[in-house]
């Protein structure tokens, strides 16, 4: 497995993404979704030209930051528990699972300089999943206001397990229509600019609904457990 042979497949498959709906490859970041590799997979990812790492929990994320740190851009992309936020606060850059109010208090009580976050959304309204429902996300936006070490930069989701690829558009689509929806609100406090969805599976559909992030784990750096 080359970590660099697969990031060039990658980048091929997201310039015929960027293309097919009109959009500039350099809207699209890739975050290398480290959790199922070791260091060594990580290094090699960043030694083939990768900026961008996102972990899910807190003792992956730190075992790699101390390898690695801030040479890359940190990103937390999994549920958080509200007991670890002190664990990662310091180190990460990007949080992607903001899903309730406790955890903004406790990461705004935490942190010692802005917080770039990710509301999370449940779009698909399955039960299992985490994140905020659609109809619930601006009362939610308004309530970010008065913690001042949280930016929200934009919405993640998760699309829902299936094969059905209209089922997966139709979520992304709706997630962008939520996106362009909060920045007609121009918050000071939320920007709202990116959009963190598309996986290795659904990457290519992400992008053509409007992803600024796409989230790559077993196509990327493949899988070592
Ligand atoms: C594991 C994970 C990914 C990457 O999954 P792959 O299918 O391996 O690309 C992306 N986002 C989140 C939130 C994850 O937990």
């Amino acid at each position: 497995m080359e970590v660099k042979a697969n990031l060039a497949e990658i980048n091929k498959r997201i310039t015929a993404a960027c293309i097919r709906s009109g959009r500039h490859t350099g809207d699209v970041s890739i975050i290398a979704v480290t959790k199922y590799v070791s260091i060594e997979r990580t290094k090699e990812a960043v030694e083939s030209g990768i900026t961008n790492i996102g972990e899910n929990r807190d003792d992956g994320f730190l075992k790699k930051w101390e390898e690695i740190g801030s040479s890359a851009t940190w990103h937390f992309i999994g549920s958080l528990q509200t007991r670890k936020v002190k664990n990662i606060i310091e180190k990460v850059d990007y949080i992607h699972s903001l899903d309730r109010i406790s955890l903004a208090e406790e990461i705004d009580k935490r942190a010692t300089k802005k917080i770039k976050c990710f509301i999370q959304v449940n779009v698909s309204g399955e039960q299992s999943k985490h994140g905020i429902e659609p109809s619930q996300l601006v009362d939610f936006i308004e309530q970010m206001r008065k913690f001042l070490s949280i930016e929200i930069v934009g919405l993640m989701t998760m699309a829902p397990l299936t094969d059905d690829e209209q089922v997966i558009r139709d979520c992304f689509k709706k997630m962008k229509q939520l996106r362009d929806e909060i920045q007609t609100k121009k918050y000071e406090h939320a920007p709202c600019t990116e959009i963190s969805m598309g996986m290795s599976n659904d990457y290519e559909i992400a992008i053509e609904e409007g992803a600024t992030f796409i989230r790559l784990g077993t196509s990327l750096v493949g899988n070592e457990l």
